[in-house]
């Protein structure tokens, strides 16, 4: 641990500490839960409100339920100026740990309620925005805070439901928001001079080589199929192996090149997260088998080959094993990359707080990625504990790195220039 100044170490144990009080806030008792525009998701935006008022902010919601706090720049810089954007998201996975999204809001809010102490402004106001959806849970479509505030809202999720047959039309009327005006949300370019997102790394690449923050070169792209095996059933006793059309061998033989040929290139990862025998019995040769291939890579070129390998040989198994294989694309997504000046700016700021600079993909989505259609983006990455875990109670940080990630932030904030 390097010595970090006594404010920021009081920032990193502030913004850990508001972590801590908006946990409460949950739908579930016992665990963490907090989902589009409950009740107890419009009382953690209130909660936020207040804390960014207390910090000198002033506050708004927009249509689509996000919470902007903005700290003007200093007296005479031009009302239109372009703002430094922070924030993530503070809707919650269920069973969540307590950083996932929520510290990108409070991290950036404590090092904002310092300036204020400090009588510190800036060329440029400081926006933090708590984005009102990010995971999906509640009406299984994601990001919908920051793609209002993109301009890339899909305005066909408005009529998607949850599990109580409440449309998201309806539950933001419900809330007090109006569905019909969420364009209204949305920012023009020019209001944006950078975004910047604090996230947990949510991995245990950090961890792994001690070290509390590091810069994302980009947000990986994706690409999802779901598949169908058919082969034939067969008594497990009675059809010798070599007239087996065995359909859940099929699906293990692609698992395996899966993720052979995903090992070969860093920043490139493939997973078969779901793996069934449909009406499996121990004593019968599997007829239908199931599977999903999730394949990521930080440089589209590197996904787009792995993805066109794996759909060759899955092919070519299906022809030697006699059994026929449905493959349906159910997502792609391209791989953001983060401006180079501002992961520069980042890494300055991290050399200058006593650290190495360490570079890393992100595999997982954020709103970032939402944003990067109207602006430039950088995440900073904050070391994970307990493995890596996140997405799960047991998703810990320590004060001391958010000591450090207050550090950081305020110097990339103070140093930067348009
Ligand atoms: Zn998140």
């Amino acid at each position: 641990m390097k010595d970090v100044p006594e404010q920021y170490r009081q920032g990193g144990q502030q913004a850990m500490q508001w972590a801590d009080e908006l946990a409460r806030h949950s739908e579930a008792g016992g665990m963490l839960t907090r989902t589009y525009l409950t009740p107890v998701h419009q009382a953690a935006a209130e909660q936020l409100m207040d804390w960014m008022l207390q910090a000198g902010m002033t506050v708004r919601r927009d249509q689509a339920g996000n919470v902007i706090g903005r700290y003007e720049a200093a007296a005479g810089v031009d009302d239109q100026a372009p703002a430094m954007v922070t924030g993530s998201h503070f809707d919650t996975v269920r069973n969540a740990g307590k950083y996932d999204g929520n510290l990108g809001i409070l991290l950036p809010l404590a090092c904002v309620a310092e300036w204020n102490r400090q009588g510190r402004r800036f060329a440029f106001p400081v926006d933090i925005i708590g984005f009102s959806e990010e995971e999906g849970v509640r009406f299984k479509a994601t990001l919908l805070g920051s793609r209002a505030i993109a301009g890339t809202f899909d305005q066909a999720v408005l009529g998607n439901v949850d599990s109580e047959g409440i449309s998201m039309r309806g539950a933001m009327q419900a809330a007090g928001f109006d569905a019909g005006r969420i364009a209204e949300a949305a920012w023009p370019r020019r209001s944006v001079a950078a975004f910047v997102e604090v996230h947990i790394e949510q991995g245990p690449l950090l961890l792994n080589e001690d070290l509390p923050v590091g810069v994302v070169t980009a947000i990986s792209g994706a690409t999802r199929f779901m598949a169908e095996v058919r082969g034939l059933a067969g008594h497990a006793g009675t059809v010798p192996m070599h007239m087996r059309r065995d359909a859940a061998m099929a699906a293990a033989e692609i698992g395996l090149f899966i993720e052979r040929r995903c090992s070969i290139k860093p920043g490139l990862v493939g997973t078969m997260g779901i793996l069934e025998v449909v009406n499996g019995a121990a004593n019968v040769v599997p007829g239908n088998a199931g599977f999903s291939i999730d394949i990521r890579a930080e440089q589209d070129a590197d996904r787009i080959s792995a993805v066109a390998d794996t759909v060759a040989e899955i092919e070519r198994i299906a022809a030697r094993r006699s059994v026929d294989i449905q493959l349906r694309k159910t997502h792609e997504a391209s791989s953001v990359p983060c401006a180079p000046r501002l992961q520069g700016g980042l890494a300055q700021a991290i050399e200058a707080a006593g650290w190495p600079v360490r570079h890393l993909p992100s595999g997982a989505g954020h709103d970032a990625m939402a944003i990067a259609a109207i602006a430039d983006v950088a995440m900073l990455f904050v070391r994970c504990g307990n493995g890596g875990i996140s997405h799960h109670p047991d998703e810990t940080m320590t004060v001391d790195d958010a000591a450090v990630a207050a550090q950081v932030f305020s110097t990339f904030v103070e140093n930067y220039r348009a």
